[in-house]
């Protein structure tokens, strides 16, 4: 019977999409030519006057609607055909009554066969597991006081300190004395304390001065079970199902849908309270899956690309690659970006493997974002992991940079010219005593902009500037792909000590906070973490993950290094110069300086710095290194390993000495 219900109603939505269809029907593939929908209502709209569902899936025949109570489990309480009234339009039902506190799936009829159920490519709430969308009120969502939560001041992207963190990583070690470990409330606990008495947490935040906080990917992931949390799982969620709701296993109720809202909503209000701003990591390129996807399960194959053979192009290594050069692809980024800034008042987006992606596409988040706050941090990785199928010369690749003004991009230049390469564990950088870095070094130094000084040809892996200003670069020596710092140097300096391979660290890092652009580094650095030497941690347990934040207390002089270093560079504009011009108005590099030895100066009171001149040296190699600056009387700022931000000792003359691994930083 219900079967025989099944057919007349597929009957009758298929006779009126015969009848009322005035234009050639859109073939299945034909992508191109998919109708779009500029609506802004996809897929689920509620308030008092109603429930309204509305599903883009154009080459579908038919599509169910089913309502449910719970999240998972139990049968649905209503079934229903949607409607369309040509293939140019959504699909549509609606209901009188705000359904506020049931769920719902989707289930599209497609090639002869009914496909899986899904919460939809939109939703905005989901279920335990991400299972089924959810009905709620967003207005109740909100946390006291949200109204009148504001982004922390920013004047321009080179005041920007970016400290990349996972969840988990940061706050669920017992030393962290977070009674929230590993949840987005962790990020609202102020006054803990580790056992030796030392700020953890947010008070750890602001004592070391960051000023950006990058969460790894918070949206709705695959990998974690959210029904046992009290498992210990770890991911760090690189793996997207539901782009639009936060990652249910860092609430503390995932099977509430409105919990992990709120509890997002209050992570990103505490860290504005406490001055620092907010940057969701965003992985809009691939999918976990393909087939089962929630694109692939509302529009079949529209939202990838494909290969000749018709099977799915994998620039990404995970299996797919997304479309966004097509206008739905391209419509559904800009949206969910605009909506996380919005609705969860995040600061920044950072891009995994934006070189996936159209270079059209990064330029219309950009312009979104610049509409609602112009100071919103874009960034990405402008790479991927195989080429995609779309022509180079669209991709935001790192090349590519100075055609997306407002974009910025990773510099593996510095990271690796500075560290050693990332993926042979055993290779040194300028930092480590390498030979032949310099180029790279100060193509980091610049910002990766043109600069007379520079011999491109002997960069590393560019062979030529790509940023239009510094403005658009990330200057980092690690971050959470790959080994972490500490465990670098260690493999690649194997006979060196702790308190060695702590001055290595300091050398580069003073690189990258000293350099025009934007310093990026990975939580627990500061403390001198490690992960065991694991490259690639993704889904390793805590014991490799998690800080121990009893280190703070036992490398306080390296933390003290971090802080000081990350003070010198807020209190000083000249290393925040934020367009070309002014850093080849001020930025000279000093000619002549021994091999493995950079050095420059910043001249004229550069970005109206209190200080009329700097002079910036560093020297990769183990042995003190003569260089020549200019005449006269000298503060000693850094020199062997150590900070003074007050240049308590001063030099006099044309000559300084750069200790053996270090920086040298003077000031008058
Ligand atoms: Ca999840």
């Amino acid at each position: 019977m219900k079967q025989l219900k099944q057919f007349a109603l597929l009957a009758v939505a298929l006779l009126t999409m015969l009848t009322s269809c005035q234009t050639t029907p859109v073939a299945d593939g034909d992508y191109d030519n998919y109708p779009v929908y500029e609506g802004d209502d996809l897929e689920m709209t509620v308030d008092e006057r109603g429930t309204n569902f509305t599903l883009w899936s154009p080459t579908a025949d038919s599509v169910m609607l089913r309502i449910y109570n719970d999240g998972v489990g139990g049968e649905p309480i209503d079934v229903r055909y949607m409607e369309r009234k040509s293939q140019q339009e959504p699909w549509r039902t609606a209901f009188e009554e705000a359904l506020y506190g049931k769920f719902y799936t989707f289930s599209i009829h497609h090639q002869g066969e009914w496909l899986a159920e899904t919460p939809g490519a939109y939703a905005r709430a989901v279920g335990v597991n991400g299972r089924r969308a959810a009905i709620i009120d967003m207005n109740a969502t909100d946390p006291e006081g949200w109204e009148s939560d504001v982004r922390p001041a920013l004047n321009q992207f080179t005041d920007i300190i970016i400290y990349e963190m996972h969840h988990r990583d940061f706050s669920i070690h017992a030393s962290a004395g977070n009674q929230y470990g590993g949840k987005f409330l962790a990020l609202t606990q102020e006054g803990t304390r580790s056992p030796e008495g030392e700020m953890t947490g947010i008070d750890h935040l602001k004592e070391l001065g960051i000023t950006h906080v990058h969460i790894l990917p918070s949206y709705d992931y695959g990998s974690v079970n959210e029904s046992r949390p009290d498992s210990a799982q770890y991911n760090w969620g690189y793996d997207p199902v539901n782009y639009n709701t936060p990652e249910g296993s860092y609430s503390t109720n995932a099977f509430d849908p409105a919990t992990r809202i709120r509890e997002m909503k209050q992570m990103v209000q505490a860290l504005h309270r406490n001055g620092i701003r907010v940057i969701l990591d965003v992985v809009y390129n691939h999918t976990y899956i393909n087939d089962g996807s929630n694109f692939s399960l509302t529009t079949p194959g529209y939202y990838y690309r494909h290969k000749d053979d018709g099977s799915y192009a994998d620039a990404s290594a995970c299996g797919n690659e997304t479309a966004s050069e097509r206008e739905m692809v391209r419509n559904y980024i800009v949206n969910s970006v605009k909506y996380w800034a919005e609705e969860y008042h995040f600061d920044g987006f950072r891009f995994d493997l934006m070189g996936i992606h159209d270079i059209e596409t990064m330029k219309a988040v950009r312009a979104e974002l610049d509409k609602i706050d112009p100071t919103i941090f874009v960034y990405g990785e402008g790479w991927a992991a195989q080429a995609p199928v779309i022509a180079g010369d669209d991709c935001a690749m790192k090349a590519n940079a100075y055609k997306m003004p407002g974009v910025a991009v990773f510099s593996d230049d510095l990271r690796d010219g500075v560290k050693g390469h990332f993926s042979q564990a055993t290779g040194r950088g300028f930092a480590t005593g390498e030979k032949g870095c310099e180029e790279s070094v100060k193509f980091g130094i610049v910002g990766a902009i043109q600069h007379p000084q520079i011999n491109y040809e002997l960069v590393n892996y560019s062979k030529a500037p790509y940023t239009n200003h510094p403005t658009q670069v990330i200057n980092y020596v690690s971050c959470h792909d790959d080994m972490c710092l500490t465990d670098k140097l260690r493999a690649s300096m194997p006979d060196a000590d702790e308190k060695t391979l702590q001055r290595y660290a300091r050398l580069a890092q003073t690189i990258v906070f000293t350099s025009q652009g934007v310093p990026f580094m990975f939580t627990g650095e500061e403390i001198f973490r490690d992960k065991k030497g694991v490259h690639n941690s993704y889904c390793s347990p805590d014991e490799v993950n998690a800080i121990d934040w009893s280190l703070k207390h036992s490398n306080r002089e390296q933390f003290n290094y971090y802080r000081d270093l990350i003070q010198l560079r807020k209190s000083h504009p000249a290393f925040r110069l934020a367009t070309a011009e002014l850093v080849n108005n001020h930025l000279q590099f000093i000619e002549g300086t021994p091999e493995q030895v950079v050095a420059y100066t910043l001249n004229g009171h550069a970005g109206g710095d209190e200080w009329e001149q700097i002079v910036v040296a560093f020297n990769g190699s183990d042995k003190a290194a003569d260089i020549t600056i200019p005449e006269g009387q000298w503060k000693v700022i850094a020199h062997d390993a150590t900070i003074d931000l007050e240049g308590k000792n001063t030099i006099e003359g044309s000559h300084a000495t750069v200790a053996p691994s270090a920086a040298l930083i003077l000031a008058r």
